[in-house]
């Protein structure tokens, strides 16, 4: 069976998260969006595993169900150590078979930090002796690092990551079969390493609140069942493993290189062409994301694997929504619009990803359908985000957008004249 999955976000419990972050709360959004099977985040937080034991019942070998919505036990750890003489700080994903093992687990990383304090627990912790340690209590358990490319903490990050899995995981590398792109990559930026050729590509929302819940996720096609997701992960598997679906990464706060006080803004070719100077300034460039994969790859841009798993770009529905009304993502307005499609059209990513156009433009609009016809072709426009100035991604374009907001203003103006 066809089902979207979120398997990486964050329970209540965790520090910065929405006190929405609920079973309910995000059972309902996940009906909302077409998600089928989400992670039940931060099973090491005694308060949030007391609620997942009286929400969840058992609905599958592994899986765990809350009003027809399916759950797997996970839960993301930050671990900060030492290693070759350098400060790593790396966030890695844990999926439990079952709640037993989480138990052990538990007891087990509890020997090395608070697991109280936060949802996402702080360890002193390194991921090759988590990962040792976690296989010795339960062997069908496994390990995903998280958003690898992220400066501070992924696990190819520039400023306290690692260069490869390798060194990483050392001798245990090999029972890493996934990783989370996040947010700020997408796949044909890691297709650029012939390392992670063997890695199955994964994406989910790291979503603090309900609305973000499924701004990355991936598609399969399985029964419901932890050891069967686990081997698609595993096999690489694209009948089982069907695709992932992906923000633009572009829109990441330090996707390009620049100065954001020169209002220089590079892309890492130009500015290793600079020696890595503001041609503004002379002072070092802020490095981004792209910079990271560059350093790293060790293929040329486009390049594209045999054995790639297909993925598709989205801009969240409520912000297409709100291009196309000219408002705010978070604002009613296009809140009501967001929930009358979803619920009329088979959720959320049907409507992005499946839904034909005529349908589209009968429910919302002849605006919207062509706004979702312009993603579904790439056809979008791009400004790189750089040196936390954040990027964007738009179907109408500033240009149009102006136009568009004319019109309406016109449209308000005739109306008043009523
Ligand atoms: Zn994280
Ligand atoms: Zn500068």
């Amino acid at each position: 069976m066809k089902i979207v999955a979120d398997l990486h976000l964050h329970s209540r419990f965790s520090r910065a998260t929405s006190k929405n972050m609920r079973i309910p709360e995000m059972v309902r959004m996940a009906k909302l969006k077409g998600i089928g099977l989400l992670g039940t985040a931060d099973f090491t937080h005694p308060g949030w595993l007391d609620e997942l034991n009286r929400h969840l019942v058992e609905a599958g070998p592994g899986i765990y169900e809350y009003d027809g919505i399916k759950f797997i036990l996970t839960t993301e750890v930050s671990s900060i150590y030492t290693r070759k003489g350098a400060l790593r700080r790396i966030h890695n994903v844990i999926f439990a078979p079952s709640f037993d093992a989480v138990e052990k687990i538990s007891k087990f990383l509890g020997r090395f930090g608070s697991l109280t304090s936060d949802g996402r627990p702080t360890l002193g912790l390194d991921s090759e002796t988590m990962l040792e340690g976690v296989l010795s209590l339960s062997p069908e358990s496994f390990i995903v690092p998280a958003h690898i490319w992220t400066p501070w903490f992924g696990l190819l990050g520039s400023k306290s990551g690692f260069d490869s899995l390798q060194e990483c995981f050392g001798k245990y590398s090999d029972e890493i079969f996934a990783a989370e792109t996040g947010l700020s990559s997408d796949p044909p930026m890691n297709w650029r390493l012939s390392a992670l050729d063997r890695i199955t590509l994964i994406s989910n929302s790291d979503a603090h609140s309900p609305a973000r819940m499924g701004r990355e996720a991936n598609i399969f096609d399985i029964e419901p069942s932890f050891f069967e997701l686990k081997d698609a992960l595993k096999q690489k598997d694209p009948k089982r493993m069907l695709g992932t679906i992906e923000f633009f990464p572009q829109e990441g706060k330090y996707h390009y290189d620049g100065h954001r006080n020169c209002n220089v803004r590079l892309s890492p070719r130009e500015s290793i062409e600079g020696k890595n100077i503001c041609p503004r300034c002379g002072r070092p460039l802020t490095l981004g994301v792209l910079h990271r994969v560059e350093e790293l790859a060790d293929r040329p841009e486009g390049y594209h694997p045999a054995n790639a798993i297909p993925y598709y770009s989205i801009i969240p529905l409520a912000e297409l929504i709100g291009e196309a009304k000219g408002l705010g993502r978070d604002t009613a307005g296009v809140g009501h619009v967001y929930e009358r499609v979803c619920q009329e059209l088979g959720g959320e990513f049907n409507v992005l990803l499946w839904a034909d156009i005529e349908e589209i433009a009968k429910m919302a609009g002849r605006e919207i359908a062509e706004g979702i016809a312009r993603m579904r072709k790439g056809q979008v426009k791009v400004d790189e985000g750089y040196d936390g100035v954040f990027g964007t991604v738009s179907v109408f374009g500033k240009e149009e957008q102006a136009e568009k907001k004319e019109e309406e203003d016109k449209g308000h103006e005739q109306l008043s004249l009523f």
